[in-house]
């Protein structure tokens, strides 16, 4: 028999935005811990331009509907529904289950009110944690979560609702009688030729009009694919192995173009955000991609993630520009190689770094760096070296996070064993709060206003400014306010 399925993005406990998708699928919250002024209103411009669901929820959905349940979506998030008005939609569609996206940055308003109040709501509903995190921290869904998925949802979503007893499920972790238990097995991954038989998601059952990834694109509206998951590199900090696994798993090209064709021709989609961990871990893939692009004259606009030694292949960078890649996002972390080692990620010459990065630039795709101040063996002398690199390399979009030790991570295993946690929980580990002290030499506090001031140097630098107005960015950026104020987005 069919069940009544409630998928729920929640809204945020505040005016910023909270992406439940990014962090590997733990999410960030996008609210400054510091008092700048001019890093609000950056921040504040983020929390209107950007807008993408949860990958989790957007698959989830996708069996369930294959399967015929019977499902509402509410991505208040994206919509800007507040709670009272989400629980009223709730209440008025009397689910049994509701499968709700959570985040590490938020944790305890998406439990502690989300949760409990939609069971206050409807008696009898129980409620699925949808998130990468509670698997290391299974007492976190005490007391309002029923559920957790650890891994890839479409195993286990779909045999919860259907009434399999949960020990009969992999994957999942359960309240039993006020405990919690957790499936043996682990986690479960989709092995390729599944991932290849997945239904396309039926984005018109999403409020995808809202979707907008800017500046990384700039066309609306604006869909999620996933061409591959996994990633094999295990860099101790990141997620995705955790989440997704060591083994990459890509799907064909031909599969990723039908896709598209898809999302084009079903719902008027402009631009599309690869979620893979690492998009061009084939090469030759990534250029056939590309070239079913342009053979076929869809025009669309894409933006993804992967490392700068995996775009070597001669050509590649200008035929990702001509099938229409707007930026790619890059982890460059810290720019010594004792530190990065300690941490398991594989250093590469700064000169190949930079080398990339210009050649993007050059053959006109936007570049986002990303640094991560506070990693295990980090002195002040090192990051503002790598601050310092990072004016040099001078991409379109620079961030710097402060080292955030996620559940299931190796940097989590060090904190715990070293003792450098200073809060436990997730409310901390939101990747501009710092949850960890890894040296005497300086605290938490001293790490949020680094990565706030060298934030706010950074885009309020002349040579920044300059590029920004020549490009006509300030323009592009005003547009893309203005068209989300139209669709009532904030
Ligand atoms: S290469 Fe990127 S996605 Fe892969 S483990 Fe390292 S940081 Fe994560």
């Amino acid at each position: 028999m069919p069940a009544k399925v409630l998928i729920l993005n929640p809204p945020s406990p505040d005016a910023s935005y909270i992406n439940r998708d990014l962090m590997g699928g733990m999410g960030v919250h996008n609210a400054p811990p510091g008092r700048d002024i001019r890093a609000k209103i950056i921040f504040r411009i983020k929390s209107i331009v950007i807008h993408i669901p949860m990958t989790h929820l957007v698959n989830a959905a996708t069996v369930l509907k294959q399967r015929g349940h019977e499902l509402k979506i509410i991505d208040a998030i994206n919509t800007g529904e507040g709670i009272e008005h989400v629980l009223k939609e709730a209440k008025a569609f009397g689910p049994q289950f509701v499968l709700m996206g959570v985040s590490s940055g938020c944790f305890k308003f998406e439990r502690d009110d989300v949760a409990r109040r939609l069971k206050e709501e409807i008696p009898g509903v129980k409620v699925i944690a949808a998130g990468d995190m509670i698997t290391e921290m299974p007492q976190e869904l005490l007391p309002y979560f029923d559920f957790a998925v650890m891994g890839e949802v479409e195993q286990s979503v779909p045999l919860i609702v259907e009434g399999v007893p949960y020990k009969e499920i992999q994957s999942i972790i359960w309240q039993e009688n006020n405990e919690v238990r957790k499936s043996e097995g682990g986690k479960r991954f989709i092995p390729v030729e599944e991932l290849e038989k997945l239904p396309f998601p039926d984005w018109g059952l999403w409020p995808y009009k809202h979707y907008s990834y800017y500046p990384m694109l700039t066309k609306t509206p604006v869909v999620l694919i996933q061409a591959s998951r996994g990633c094999p590199y295990g860099c101790g900090y990141c997620p995705y192995p955790a989440n997704q696994g060591r083994l990459w798993r890509a799907r064909s090209a031909e599969s990723v173009f039908e896709e598209i064709k898809w999302d084009v021709e079903k719902f008027g989609i402009k631009a599309v955000f690869f979620r893979d961990p690492l998009f061009t871990a084939n090469q030759e893939r990534a250029e056939k991609l590309c070239d079913l692009i342009i053979q076929s004259g869809i025009k669309i606009q894409f933006c993804f993630e992967t490392r700068p030694e995996l775009l070597s292949k001669p050509g590649l960078i200008e035929k990702l520009a001509k099938a229409g890649c707007r930026t790619i996002n890059f982890g460059v972390e810290d720019i010594h190689p004792e530190i990065l080692k300690k941490i398991n990620r594989l250093p590469l010459p700064l000169d190949k770094i930079l080398d990339t990065i210009h050649r993007c630039e050059k053959a006109g795709i936007r570049t986002s760096c990303f640094f991560i101040l506070g990693l295990p063996g980090s002195t002040k002398q090192t990051m503002e070296e790598t601050i310092e690199f990072s004016r040099k390399l001078f991409g379109s979009q620079t961030e710097y996070k402060i080292a955030t030790p996620f559940p299931g991570t190796m940097l989590y295993k060090m904190a715990k064993e070293n003792k450098w946690l200073t809060s436990e929980g997730f409310d901390k580990l939101g990747s501009y709060s710092a949850s960890m002290r890894i040296s005497g030499e300086f605290d938490e506090h001293y790490l949020e206003r680094l990565s706030e001031k060298s934030f706010v140097d950074y885009y309020f630098s002349p040579r920044y400014l300059v590029r920004y107005f020549m490009r006509g960015d300030f323009l592009t950026t005003l547009q893309t306010i203005i068209k989300a104020k139209l669709r009532g987005d904030f």
